[in-house]
């Protein structure tokens, strides 16, 4: 007589039995359960994967790796945030008001260094995301 180990309450029970005798776990229909769900693939979207991580790791994996971006240094900031996804900058925004306020002293000579200034120092743009299989991913936007 084979053992089985009930997945319920951990018990070992007679692979015979109808359902666990102590919790009461009803055997018979996980057997056919199990068979149907081995012999049915999962359904799979045009791509040919099927989803693997939950909602619920997706978030926690994209806030774990926009932490770590954050924590990296090099004037990363968060401009937005949603659930799987997240808009980064990285860069310093040049100071217009104080290049405005030099352009108006100088009677506009500034605007020409206010302009390479904005030019040189331009603010990068990426997009932080988590995909369907729980890879962290950041993609330049500009
Ligand atoms: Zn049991």
């Amino acid at each position: 007589m084979a053992l089985v180990t009930c997945p319920d309450c951990g018990r070992e029970v007679s692979s015979q039995a109808a359902s666990c005798p102590q919790c009461g776990y009803p055997f018979s229909t996980l057997k056919e359960g199990t068979a149907a769900a081995a012999a049915t693939p999962l359904p799979s979207p045009p791509g040919g994967f099927s989803r693997i991580v939950g909602d619920a790791e997706r978030k926690a994996k994209l806030a774990d790796h926009v932490s770590q971006i954050l924590a990296s240094g090099g004037g990363w900031r968060v401009e937005s945030q949603r659930d799987f996804d997240a808009l980064l900058i990285q860069g310093h925004r040049p100071n217009h008001t104080l290049h405005l306020l030099l352009s108006v002293f100088t009677l506009g000579l500034w605007l020409v260094v206010w302009l390479i200034v904005a030019v040189a120092s331009g603010e990068h743009r990426y997009r932080a995301y988590v995909d369907d299989y729980g890879n962290a991913r950041t993609e330049k936007l500009s």
